[in-house]
């Protein structure tokens, strides 16, 4: 998928209410945000469109909020199915406890956090009561040049991820320019991230115009050899990125759990790691396909094997045509790592997807930690997408090694899968 959109710089914005749809889904652990990345990465087109002279109104989802700014509190399909269950006399109190706990959500999942730590980061912003209701819209009607204010969480409402059109109706009418630049939530056609162009002209900010350029090149005009790596737990995750990336890359390498279904498929011992074995047939048709495109497709030579799912548990390296009975695969071995790494550092684009074992875990972390190190040292275009990978990379300390690290989990398989983003497509053209 080739996007060419229109960015916030193809647009005349000052003076202008501009809606930023922004990622602001941090991670929060009593009161406090334990990673800022997020904020982070937002600041520059806002600081932007604040240059700019703008009148900028921030919106963003957190975490997954009862709907509590609907007209009546809704609790979810789960919950009613729990209260149902239970002895008629019980329900009534049950369902005010459930009901109330909703409520609290409205303290938890509120981005007065977020506005708090903008503000200190050097961006005054003010935060409206609620999304679309009448705090939201006398706070926008107020605004004056360069000032900057924040909504309510849009998942208070149920109709945000419905993407009701009168919902994406009220939320437009707050101002004149829609600008997304959420990557994170691209792939969803939600009120705030899609439904809204529909009313406004709607541009990218620069989070999604890198993720777009860098990805989109990748894909569609690679510097070559282009390598993919390609891990995790389970092939099902990653059909859709195999069957894209084979069309497209000279190199496919297979690490993590996924190893074992092409390992079962091809008849190797597999002991007890994980396989998913409805997907042998779908492997070997994977397998076919590379050969018939010429795709040199590399399995893992060599394993470091457990005995039990388990930090702790007792290890061992063995090569991947005798893995013994009652063992596991949960890492790539070494001479994998060296395999894996000399393809990596002959490369001139590199995608990054999924770690190459159980890279939580140290003892089961080191075929992670070598990919991690050889893509940052070929000095290839790198591109890494996934949560957990991307965590891995920032974690060893190579993120500023990397071309781009996407901020999208589900966003950039999607893209890597070849799918059309709704958040992407609804923007303008250049
Ligand atoms: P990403 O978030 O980068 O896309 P995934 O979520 O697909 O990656 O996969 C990461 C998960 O895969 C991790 O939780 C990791 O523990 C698990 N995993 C990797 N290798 C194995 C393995 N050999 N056995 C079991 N789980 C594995
Ligand atoms: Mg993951």
């Amino acid at each position: 998928m080739t996007y060419n959109k229109k960015s916030v710089e193809d647009i005349d914005v000052a003076g202008k209410k501009v809606l930023v749809r922004c990622d602001f889904n941090v991670p929060v652990k009593d009161g406090v945000i334990t990673d800022d990345k997020r904020i982070v990465g937002a600041m520059k087109t806002i600081e932007y469109l604040v240059a700019q002279g703008a009148k900028v109104i921030l919106c963003s989802h957190m975490g997954r909020p009862h709907n509590v700014l609907d007209e009546k509190l809704k609790l979810d399909k789960k919950e009613i199915k729990k209260i149902e269950a239970l002895p008629a006399e019980e329900q009534e109190a049950a369902k005010a406890a459930a009901l109330e706990k909703g409520a609290k959500d409205i303290t938890k999942l509120s981005l007065g956090i977020v506005a708090d730590d903008l503000t200190k980061k050097g961006i005054p912003v003010t935060l409206a009561a609620d999304v679309i209701g009448p705090d939201a819209q006398a706070k926008a009607a107020a605004l004056k040049d360069g000032e900057v204010m924040l909504l309510e969480n849009v998942r208070f409402h149920a109709a945000e991820e419905k993407n009701d059109p009168e919902f994406a109706k009220a939320l437009a009418s707050l101002a004149e320019i829609y600008v997304n630049d959420a990557f994170g939530t691209a792939h969803r056609a939600h009120g705030s991230t899609a439904g809204v162009a529909d009313y406004l002209p709607a541009v990218c900010g620069y989070l999604i115009q890198k993720e777009i350029d860098v990805m989109g090149k990748a894909l569609d005009d690679p510097k070559r050899p282009f390598v993919a790596i390609l891990g995790g737990a389970k092939v099902s995750d990653k059909i859709g990125v195999i069957n894209n990336l084979i069309e497209k890359v000279d190199t496919l390498i297979i690490g993590g759990g996924m190893a074992y279904t092409f390992f079962r498929a091809l008849g190797n011992p597999i002991g007890t790691s994980i396989c998913e074995d409805d997907k042998l047939e779908l492997a070997l048709e994977l397998l076919a396909k590379a050969k018939d495109k010429g795709v040199n497709f590399l399995l893992p030579v060599d394993n470091v094997i457990a005995r039990e799912y388990k930090e702790d548990a007792t290890f061992m390296r063995i090569y991947s045509d005798s893995i013994p009975d009652g063992w596991m695969g949960l890492d790539i071995g070494e001479k994998t790592q060296e395999l894996y790494s000399k393809s990596i550092a002959g490369a001139g684009t590199v995608v990054w997807n999924g770690p190459m074992g159980v890279s939580e875990w140290d003892n089961f972390a080191g075929g992670t930690r070598a990919v991690a190190k050889a893509v940052a040292e070929s000095g290839a275009i790198s591109i890494i997408g996934g949560g957990d990978s991307a965590a891995a990379v920032e974690q060893l300390g190579y993120a500023d090694k990397m071309t781009h690290i996407s901020t999208g989990g589900g966003a950039s398989l999607e893209f890597l899968e070849g799918l059309e983003l709704p958040g992407i497509a609804c923007l303008l053209d250049k």
